[in-house]
């Protein structure tokens, strides 16, 4: 079930968990941490609420 874990989220209006770089484009994705996400490839972070 895990593979639709970055999907289920979406009907409740919430961000997917595999969070695509808005700056790189949807190819790269942030990288997951604890409280926020970062972008390996330009250094985009967005924190998580
Ligand atoms: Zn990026």
């Amino acid at each position: 079930m895990a593979i639709h874990k970055s999907y289920e989220i979406l009907d409740n209006g919430i961000k997917r968990l595999n969070q695509s770089c808005p700056k790189c484009g949807p190819a790269v994705f942030l990288g997951t941490h604890r409280d926020r996400l970062a972008c390996g490839k330009c250094g985009y972070t967005e924190f998580k609420k």
